[in-house]
């Protein structure tokens, strides 16, 4: 299963806290150390590992709402991958298994924290993608803070990207129209070609993204599902409508700031329009994963929800693949392959 032909395998440590953004100094890949499954264990090949935005504040010594990464330790995240050798009845060979055990090819592990994931209902990949973490963030956020309503306009930013994308999926489903703002023309084009969206405007090339938003929602911002903050919520908040939704799910042109920067100007909009802004943490409503996923896996069946990933290979890449990602060379989810991928299911 593993893709190297190296003898020993091999994880990824932090070996230093970046400072901006990260560079692949800050990382190292080190061998593991080769171990058998003791009784009541079971060894786990990995065939992709996730790189996510929230990693970036763990890397910091004073994080937020998680623990700080240790230096020189297997870096934390999430992965899907095969078990291929087992004393666990729990987890026989050939389960596909999803863990937070992170950057590494292989792992024993005694099954703490390690779920089996159905490969009937989605392909393996997607369990990182549209029916994992970012999906299911994207479902929570939307449907249960951003109430959306048929005929509503919604706007999201970071659109092309892997939370983002699977919104305004949804969006379209319950009937609002979708405007997706994003980081280059290609990732535009996917968005109103391929997924639907009515409309998308690149960033880094419209000069007043103020005017442009104001085109292409005619009838104002009813819902702004926040991926990036800064400059892009200012915007927003000056078209926002009366009793607007907006949940907060990442701010990510925060994320590599030194030090922070000074809020938007217009929050006062928030008071005279009643509107509702939240953040959010996905880990709180585990509790939904079930009509999540049940939910979801109909949509993909059906193909109203695409899942795309752009796929970097070797565990070697990883922090290139993490860096590549926060820099906005992902269409997609960002996925690292680190094995093969027989047992990907559909
Ligand atoms: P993405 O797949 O969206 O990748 C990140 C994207 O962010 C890049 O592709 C890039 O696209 C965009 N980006 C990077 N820097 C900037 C910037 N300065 N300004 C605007 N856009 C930028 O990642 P995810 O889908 O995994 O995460 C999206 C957001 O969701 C993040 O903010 C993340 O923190 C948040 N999140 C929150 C969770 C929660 O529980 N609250 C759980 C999971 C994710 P572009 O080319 O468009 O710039």
């Amino acid at each position: 299963h593993s893709r190297n032909n190296s003898p020993m395998p091999r994880h990824v440590v932090l070996a230093r806290r970046p400072h901006g953004m990260p560079t692949t100094d800050d990382f190292a890949l080190v061998e593991s150390s080769a171990s058998s499954p003791r009784d009541g264990e079971f060894t786990v090949h990995n065939v992709y590992l996730s790189v996510d935005p929230y990693m970036r504040g763990r890397m910091r010594e004073a994080p937020g709402y998680r623990a700080a990464f240790e230096l020189n330790e297997p870096m934390e995240g999430a992965a899907v991958g095969v078990v291929t050798e087992s004393r666990n009845r729990r987890f026989p060979v050939g389960a596909t298994v999803w863990s937070m055990n992170g950057w590494r090819e292989t792992f024993v592990t005694d099954g703490r924290g390690v779920e089996t994931v159905d490969t009937s209902l989605a392909p393996l990949s997607a369990y990182l993608g549209a029916i994992g973490v970012t999906g299911f963030t994207a479902w929570h956020g939307l449907l249960g803070i951003g109430q959306p309503k048929e005929g509503e306009t919604l706007v999201v930013s970071a659109a092309a990207g892997a939370v983002g994308s699977v919104v305004g999926q949804i969006g379209k489903i319950v009937g609002c129209r979708v405007v997706g703002i994003a980081g280059s023309d290609e990732k535009c084009d996917y968005l109103t070609d391929e997924l639907g969206f009515d409309a998308a405007i690149n960033y880094k090339t419209v000069g007043d993204l103020q005017a442009s938003l104001r085109a292409a929602c005619p009838n104002g911002i009813d819902i702004y599902f926040e991926n990036v903050g800064g400059k892009t919520l200012e915007a927003v908040l000056s078209l926002i409508n009366l009793r607007a939704r907006i949940p907060i799910c990442g701010m990510i042109s925060q994320y590599n700031l030194e030090h922070s920067e000074p809020g938007p100007s217009n929050l006062t909009s928030l008071i005279g329009n009643r509107v509702l802004m939240q953040g959010y943490i996905i880990s709180d409503q585990w509790e939904q994963i079930g009509a999540f996923r049940s939910q979801m896996s109909g949509w993909l069946r059906d193909g109203k929800v695409r899942s795309r990933e752009t796929v970097v290979q070797g565990i070697e890449n990883a922090p290139q693949a993490f860096i590549d990602m926060m820099g906005g060379r992902n269409i997609g989810k960002m996925l690292v392959q680190v094995g093969d991928d027989s047992a990907g299911g559909i």
